[in-house]
């Protein structure tokens, strides 16, 4: 017998992703030796506060070792609702019954993505969007349309730009504020108008707000807040970036519940429940609401000062263009024409990584290859070096 893999119809088109492959390859150069400044993918480098670690202990003492319902502990569920009701306004508030727990937004996110949208399915992406996203669309079969948002207004889409770009096929959009990979956060009024139109327009509104509580210039708002009905809302997030939870693997959707009632059925036949430690460990995060707020304050308050120690160090270099940084810890820095390349942000993480010891994502990830993404969820020290080093192999 000869059996040669052959990539199925289902991922045929699809690419690894290019976040975890960076992160991949510096920490692969690093067991090699190398010292990499690793500004690659998106991972708070703080430690998951520790009462929730002690929680995570307790709930396994006490044999949280079993399956648990698909959609999650009842429990998790009712904290994430109160999580949520702290940002409704003007709608009934959420209920445990429409969310699912998952093994992290990424996978709240595909979930969503398949139960929503189907072949002959358009869904507007505003475009860079996290790379992820136009491959779950594909994934679901359905067809992303990247909506490229200007650089006058730090790459964010208008009402009307998606308004433009729809089709009789449109059935959704992709909302993601402060975005990743730009850093860039939604006013009330540029969401109030996306909203309505979608609302207008019986569009699905995918809102991954998983850098919510990552802001620095006031706080970034949650579309629970804004939104003129929750008929045609998801909103995901998840514990991974304020919580400092990455490895935990918990994230959410809160939506109606005829399609939570489909996601949980999709995610019965895919994973079952997320693991059931973790979601107690999510439970003292999402419960023990004083004590998580004053670690998220805490972790914001540093990213801020590495926001600000990035953008003093680039003072030096006022040719060097970037997204003003208002949210998440990303630094989307414009690299276009370097050496010439029509992907100038590939040849230039390659340069830079080769050169500088630096890793970087090429915007090419995010479908704007003019650009690459630093991640400053790191030290301020190494923040700072790293940037100084991008600038330098920037401008020479
Ligand atoms: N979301 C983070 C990033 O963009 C983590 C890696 C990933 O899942 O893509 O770097």
């Amino acid at each position: 017998m000869s059996l040669v893999f052959q990539p199925s119809a289902n991922i045929a088109r699809m690419k690894e992703s290019a976040t975890l492959a960076v992160a991949a390859k510096a920490r692969a150069l690093k067991a090699a030796g190398q010292s990499i400044i690793d500004l690659g993918a998106g991972e708070p480098d703080f430690d998951t506060p520790l009462f929730i670690r002690e929680a995570a202990v307790k709930a396994l003492a006490d044999g949280a070792t079993r399956y648990t319902a698909t959609e999650g502990i009842l429990p998790l569920r009712e904290a994430v609702a109160a999580d949520a009701n702290r940002y409704v306004q003007g709608l009934a508030p959420v209920a445990a019954n429409e969310v699912v727990v998952s093994n992290g937004s990424k996978q709240s996110l595909y979930n969503a993505c398949v139960c929503c949208f189907g072949p002959g399915d358009e869904v507007l992406v505003p475009t860079p969007s996290w790379t992820s996203y136009y491959e779950m669309l594909e994934l679901a079969r359905a067809t992303a349309v990247p909506v490229y948002g200007d650089a006058a207004n730090s790459l964010k889409v208008t009402a009307d730009q998606l308004a433009a770009a729809a089709t009789p096929r449109t059935k959704g959009l992709m909302l993601n504020s402060p975005s990743n990979p730009t850093g860039a956060v939604y006013s009330r009024e540029e969401l109030t108008a996306i909203l309505a139109l979608a609302a207008e327009r019986n569009w699905w509104v995918i809102a991954d707000e998983i850098y919510m509580r990552i802001a620095y210039d006031g706080p970034a708002a949650s579309v629970l807040s804004l939104a003129p009905t929750r008929e045609n809302l998801i909103v995901i997030n998840g514990v991974a970036k304020a919580y400092a939870m990455t490895g935990w693997r918990i994230g959410w959707s809160i939506a109606p519940v005829a399609l939570t009632k489909a996601m949980t059925a999709f995610q019965s036949h895919t994973t079952s429940n997320p693991a059931a430690v973790s979601q107690y460990a999510a439970l003292a995060a999402l419960s023990r609401v004083e004590e998580s707020d004053a670690a998220v304050e805490h972790m914001v308050q540093e990213f801020h000062r590495r926001r600000d120690a990035v953008l003093r160090a680039l003072t030096p270099y006022p040719t060097v263009r970037y997204v003003h940084p208002a949210g998440a810890f990303y630094l989307y820095v414009n690299v276009a024409g370097f050496e010439g390349a029509a992907d100038a942000g590939g040849a230039f993480a390659a340069r830079v990584l080769e050169r500088e010891n630096v890793a970087v994502v090429p915007g090419s990830a995010f479908l704007t290859p003019d650009w690459i993404r630093m991640s400053y969820a790191t030290t301020e020290a190494i923040a700072v070096e790293g940037v100084t080093r991008i600038a330098r192999c920037l401008v020479g």
